[in-house]
């Protein structure tokens, strides 16, 4: 059984995907974006250790997460930079990332790409983008994936938020994904754990008014959704 909070992550995936449907340069093979660069929160990656363990895929994944490159993490959550700007404090989102190939990558295509995390979904360039040729985003599409990881930030809220590769392997200590405890060396989840922190709830979406409008309807169609008959706005205020 799918838990609810999965179906809620699937349901804002499947809304942006419809919003978002529009021509970009990305296609099948490119992959130039695809390093370890990417954050996500700990529903993302239960999605993904989900989908591992029914694929009997285990080692595989146990083997690619030891392929994780040393990089600075970032230390303030996107929902934890909004909280901070509208207290009216001085900050800066920090920097962080890097330029080594993802590790799930398989002759470049994305070996978990039905279940890759919101933030591989979002990334999308108007114009075919390499390492040296930077990718062309429109305004109101980054401010409209900006507000959707606010959104998924708010759902897995008091749970592991990061490095993807941290994330996944702190979720390693699980019940269900007990038997890394055999494939992987304790040490590195507990490196992974000491570099990742805790999502916040939404304190108001990093938007300007101009950017509310356009991004709105998308807003709208994922409070909307349906999830077991409520409304994804409704779970995610608990009534
Ligand atoms: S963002 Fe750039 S590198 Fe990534 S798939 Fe799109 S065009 Fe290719
Ligand atoms: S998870 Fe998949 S889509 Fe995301 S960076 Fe890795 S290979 Fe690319």
């Amino acid at each position: 059984m799918i838990p609810m909070k999965e179906k809620v992550l699937l349901g804002i995936y499947e809304e942006f995907e419809k919003w978002a449907a529009e021509d970009v340069a990305c296609k099948k093979g490119c992959a130039a974006c695809c390093t370890q660069n990417v954050l996500m929160t700990a529903v993302e990656g239960d999605l993904i250790h989900r989908f591992i363990r029914e694929q009997g895929k285990m080692e595989w994944l146990a083997a690619r997460l030891q392929e994780k490159a040393a990089t600075k993490r970032p230390e303030m959550t996107t929902n934890g930079f909004a909280a901070s700007c509208f207290k009216g404090e001085d900050v800066e989102p920090g920097s962080y990332g890097s330029s080594e190939p993802c590790p799930f990558l398989e002759n470049n295509c994305c070996a978990i790409y039905e279940v890759r995390p919101f933030s591989c979904r979002c990334f999308a360039s108007t114009e075919t983008c390499s390492p040296d040729v930077p990718a062309v985003i429109a305004d109101s599409y980054l401010s409209a994936s900006t507000a959707v990881m606010q959104i998924i930030e708010h759902l897995g809220q008091d749970e592991y938020w990061g490095n993807m590769l941290d994330v996944l392997l702190s979720l390693c200590d699980l019940p269900e994904n007990r038997k890394y405890v055999q494939l992987l060396p304790a040490s590195l989840s507990d490196q992974a754990r000491a570099q990742i922190v805790k999502a916040l709830p939404l304190p108001g979406f990093l938007l300007l008014e101009e950017e509310m409008k356009k991004v709105e309807p998308l807003l709208q169609a994922i409070f909307a959704h349906k999830v077991d008959d409520k409304s994804v706005e409704d779970i995610l205020n608990n009534n």
